[in-house]
């Protein structure tokens, strides 16, 4: 049985942009994926801020189909605007997730894609990985497989208890190009979003932790007078994981709950964190350096100084907009409107 230096489970954005940094350093790497086809089933909105630009390298144009400056927060008809003077992209998700994908396997990332990450257990060279298509040998077993992952449950690594289920569907109309909607009041514990592709095309969806096809549905009857079934679901979980290393093992991207709480993206801080993963992975492989101790140093303790504050101020801004009602929120924020768009930074929402 070949001997992997780095497995990734998960072929999304996260998995794939660790394994393209790792494999330019020369090191074998094969990515673990159960679905057979990448960025397929969507379940992303795909509203991402300037930073996406950094993060990846060479981003086809075409993935970027509309440009937005302005957020209205709505409760009810009421609404206070922040607008920015630093872009958000409305992508295409499915192009932007093939785009990292075959920059992957372009520089020497092996696929296995149809194939489900099943268990691991430890070896004498690193980690026996289980999947549906027979087991795999590795020095370092990473889990980028999502916001349910299975690497960190069968590790022991809890994830958090906050999980929503995000519903969205793409609705022709009349839309403002450069507003994106946050409708507060559209879900008891998150909110709704309208999110314009074009001015005559736009992603409608909603998140909640329960009753979540009850919301959608009445947010599509208030927002367009009809109900369209779902295109895009997903679960979003967020807050911040105490642990997210073991001997021979780590988890990134939505598997490690890097995820911003007010917003649920997960696409900026992920990739941060993927590249702060592949640095670790690749100094762990010099040094010969696997076990637990070595990789909180090089991992989980750089992520955490980059997030871990972010993190937390999403958490309680999440909790005071379940409390705080938008009336209340236009006394305290429409004076400090022009400072808030100097300083507004959609990585903090
Ligand atoms: C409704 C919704 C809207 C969102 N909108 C935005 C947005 O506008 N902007 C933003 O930044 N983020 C958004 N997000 C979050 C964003 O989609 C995630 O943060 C992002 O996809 C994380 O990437 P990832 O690679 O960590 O995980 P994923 O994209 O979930 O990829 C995980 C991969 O692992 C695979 N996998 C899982 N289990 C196994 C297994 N056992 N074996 C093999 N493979 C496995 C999955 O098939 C999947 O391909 C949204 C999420 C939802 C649900």
């Amino acid at each position: 049985m070949p001997l992997y230096d780095v497995i990734i489970i998960g072929a999304g954005p996260i998995g794939c942009r660790t394994a393209e940094l790792i494999v330019k350093k020369g090191f074998k790497v094969l990515l673990i994926e159960e679905d057979k086809k990448i960025g397929r089933p969507l379940k992303c909105t795909g509203l991402v801020s300037w930073r996406i630009k950094d993060l990846v390298e060479d981003v086809p144009p075409e993935v970027f189909l509309n440009t937005i400056f302005t957020a209205r927060f709505y409760s009810g008809e009421s609404y206070i605007e922040i607008k920015s003077d630093k872009p958000m992209y409305v992508m295409d998700r499915q192009k932007f997730d093939e785009h990292i994908f075959k920059r992957a396997k372009e520089n020497g990332a092996k696929f296995k894609l149809g194939t489900k990450f099943l268990d691991f257990k430890r070896i004498e060279e690193g980690v026996l990985v289980k999947t549906t298509k027979g087991n795999f040998a590795t020095k370092i077993l990473v889990g980028c497989d999502g916001a349910i992952s299975t690497v960190a449950k069968r590790a022991g690594l809890k994830q958090p208890g906050n999980v929503l289920v995000g519903l969205q569907t793409t609705v022709k109309g009349l839309f403002e190009r450069d507003v994106v909607e946050v409708l507060l009041d559209a879900s008891p514990d998150f909110f709704g979003w309208v999110v314009p592709e074009s001015i005559e095309k736009a992603r409608i969806g909603i998140a909640s932790k329960k009753n979540a096809f009850k919301h959608f549905k009445a947010l599509l009857k208030r927002r367009v007078g009809k109900y369209y079934p779902p295109d895009v679901r997903g679960v979003i979980r967020y807050g911040l994981m105490k642990k997210t290393v073991a001997d021979n093992l780590l988890v990134v991207g939505d598997a490690a709950t890097q995820v911003k709480p007010f917003s649920g993206g997960g696409l900026v801080y992920g990739l941060m964190s993927a590249k702060i993963a592949s640095i670790a992975c690749i100094k762990a492989l010099k040094f010969e350096r696997f076990d637990e101790g070595f990789l909180k140093e090089n991992y989980e303790k750089v992520w955490k100084e980059k997030l871990k504050w972010p993190i937390i101020k999403g958490m309680i801004l999440r909790k005071l907009s379940e409390k705080i009602p938008t009336w209340m929120c236009r006394i305290v924020f429409n004076p400090l409107t022009k400072f808030i768009a100097e300083n507004f930074d959609v990585d903090l929402l």
